[in-house]
């Protein structure tokens, strides 16, 4: 069953030192319950992808199905409905200062009418499912890279997504932060189904924890397959 369906996908930018196509020929299947690896250099077009997949960025040409729903044809509404459905945590962890690790985690909680109660109570279940209970109050500046990622990470599954995309979430981490938060995710897909996502330039990353890697050069997918078959035992 394909969470993710991509074919043929070309996006060109127009700048004003003339064309730059940033994705071509891209086809690509992310299947409910895959660890799927996007792995490419600086350049490579990963942002773009990431930024199409999210309905961000218009893409030119080609097939991009995320849930069942062609991106470019949705409205505003469905893609904010459908950008609900991903989970996102990046390299920079984009945590809101002046607020605790409770409030940021709350953040997307605030607009689905849920009352104040019912917000700390699956704020405190999320920081369980991360282990950081016992940082609620604390604010992001008193928190290591690893626990501020977790905070993301329990910000992104908020509202219960089926697809927790990674965007180089361990790059600014190192190797021993990087290990603890990618064997989070790995439990987080088994316990609670989540489909993960993770774009890196690491290939360690994709050892680690991908179950699937498809490899990026110049804005196109150049191999692609199990890890096992290609990284491991090729
Ligand atoms: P090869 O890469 O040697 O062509 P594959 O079995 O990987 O062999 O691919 C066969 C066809 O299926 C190709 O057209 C490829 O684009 C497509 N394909 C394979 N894996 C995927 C995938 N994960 N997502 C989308 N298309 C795929
Ligand atoms: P990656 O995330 O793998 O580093 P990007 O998707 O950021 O790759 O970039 C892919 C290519 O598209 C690069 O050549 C980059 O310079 C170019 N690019 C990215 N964003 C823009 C933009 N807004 N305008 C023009 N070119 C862009």
């Amino acid at each position: 069953e394909p969470v993710v369906a991509i074919k043929g996908l070309k996006k060109t930018y127009h700048g004003e030192d003339g064309d730059k196509t940033a994705l071509h020929d891209i086809d690509l299947t992310v299947d409910k319950g895959d660890i799927y690896g996007i792995i490419g250099l600086s350049g490579a077009g990963k942002s773009t992808l990431v930024r199409c997949i999210n309905g961000l960025e218009k893409y030119d040409e080609g097939s991009l199905v995320v849930l069942g729903e062609e991106v470019g044809e949705l409205s505003t509404k469905e893609l904010r409905a459908l950008r609900r459905d991903i989970g996102m945590i990046f390299q920079s962890f984009n945590l809101m200062p002046s607020r605790t690790v409770a409030g940021n985690v709350e953040l997307p909680l605030l607009d689905t009418g849920a009352d104040k109660a019912a917000r700390a109570a699956r704020v405190e279940e999320l920081l369980d499912l991360v282990d950081l209970r016992d940082k609620a109050d604390a604010y992001p500046s008193e928190l290591s890279g690893g626990q501020k990622q977790r905070v993301a990470i329990a910000r992104a599954l908020a509202n219960n997504p089926s697809i927790l995309l990674s965007d180089e979430a361990t790059s600014a981490l190192d190797p021993n932060t990087t290990k603890s938060i990618l064997k989070l995710l790995r439990r987080l897909h088994d316990t609670l189904g989540l489909t993960v996502i993770i774009i890196t330039h690491q290939m360690s990353v994709i050892k680690q924890v991908c179950n699937k890697v498809a490899v990026i050069d110049q804005g196109t997918i150049v191999e692609r397959g199990k890890v096992f078959d290609i990284f491991v035992n090729p």
